[in-house]
């Protein structure tokens, strides 16, 4: 009898000790969850190879923030926030602030609980969208980790290449159009987006003279970040579809729905959101009643992956078409973005092109993705695939 007792104790000791090593928690019990022990933040300046100017602003640097969350299994993941005031009200020490609070909520969390940490990042703060997107690329980058699979598998795809623009700020006419040759002829990028809003007249003769530089093969799309009236539009879109633009983005400010569908009704280039739409519940309001053919996500707008496939989502049943933007990010947010693009068939555009703007596009940051040109190859590395740590 003894003899059996001894026997059972043993057993289940080695049970115990199997149920507590690691691999039986990550791939076969799938029971006890990960948890977060930790959130560093970093804060970075990116000074930019000149100032970059759109219609409601200009920026020659950006502070961003870095954060990296790692977990009691030894795994970690990095996310970034580039805040920009105008867009989100957001500036790197707003960003500090909200990351103070994430933190107390984050830490003893499970990161695969994406949910559930959205739900508690949105309990304690209202919008704050690119403190929670900076949380909510970590949480990915972990899970690729785990799932030892690149970011652009993990959120459903099998294509690691995409085509992104090239944005030429606005300068006068002749200095945009020698700018947009430039990119074309020396950098080999096949689509640019074009900086316009202050000035109708002159964007139309920045539009013309640009079209000439390039010839008629390069794509283009036009940026007025909100500088339109209603009438201004209506007749600037007009000149550009005689100029072969293709999409114009956030002609009139970011509250004028209604406009955006009399312009849209107007005109036979697709009208593009930006501004204009954030969340979810924005997405679905624009799509509601038609203001749209295409919706611009930024993971800075919207808090981060997480809400961005909502997004996608929303704009695919209401046959909408999405592109992927971007703030003045690194190759850290960038990498994030470019794996969404790259995932989702109903994101046709990508404009990921930010980290480029600056002196330092690499900013000590290897691997992610490589660039030929506007089409970036992603990393097959696990998660962003970005070589860094702090
Ligand atoms: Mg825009």
């Amino acid at each position: 009898m003894k003899k059996t007792e001894k026997l059972l104790t043993k057993i289940l000791e080695i049970v115990k000790f199997i149920k507590n090593c690691k691999f039986y928690k990550n791939y076969c019990a799938g029971g006890t969850p990960m948890k977060i022990t930790d959130v560093k933040v970093e804060t970075i300046r990116i000074p930019m190879k000149k100032p970059f100017r759109i219609a409601f602003a200009v920026q020659d640097h950006s502070l961003n923030v870095l954060v990296k969350i790692s977990t009691d299994e030894g795994l970690w993941g990095i996310g970034e926030a580039a805040p920009f005031e105008p867009v989100t009200g957001e500036s790197a020490a707003t960003v500090l602030e909200a990351l103070k609070l994430f933190r107390t909520g984050l830490i003893g969390m499970d990161p695969l609980d994406v949910e559930g940490i959205h739900r508690m990042m949105d309990r304690l703060l209202s919008g704050n969208t690119s403190a929670k997107a900076a949380v909510d690329i970590a949480l990915y980058d972990i899970k690729g980790k785990l799932m030892g699979q690149p970011l652009y598998k993990v959120l459903g795809g099998s294509v690691n290449q995409i085509v992104t623009d090239m944005t030429v700020g606005i300068d006068t006419p002749e200095a945009m159009a020698a700018e947009a040759r430039e990119r074309v002829e020396k950098d080999g990028f096949t689509i640019l987006k074009i900086k316009a809003g202050i000035n109708p007249s002159e964007d139309i003769q920045a539009l013309t003279l640009i079209r000439q530089a390039v010839g008629p093969n390069i794509r283009l799309r036009v940026d007025a970040n909100q500088g339109y009236t209603v009438s201004d539009a209506v007749r600037t879109l007009k000149a550009f579809e005689e100029l072969g633009v293709e999409a114009v983005e956030q002609c009139l400010p970011s509250w004028d729905l209604d406009g955006m569908r009399f312009v849209r009704s107007k005109v036979d280039l697709q009208v593009m959101l930006d501004e204009s739409v954030h969340t979810p519940i924005d997405a679905a309001k624009a799509c509601k009643i038609d203001a749209a053919d295409i919706i611009n996500i930024k993971l800075m707008k919207c808090g981060g992956l997480y809400p961005a496939e909502k997004i996608n989502a929303i704009a695919e049943a209401n046959h909408v078409q999405c592109m992927v933007g971007c703030m003045l990010e690194t190759k850290v947010a960038i990498a994030a973005g470019v794996s969404l693009v790259a995932a989702k068939q109903n994101i046709t555009e990508a404009d990921c092109d930010s980290f480029m703007y600056a002196v330092d596009p690499e900013m000590g940051m290897p691997g992610g993705f490589a660039v030929n040109g506007g089409v970036y190859t992603l990393s097959d590395k696990p998660g962003l695939g970005i070589d860094i740590d702090f």
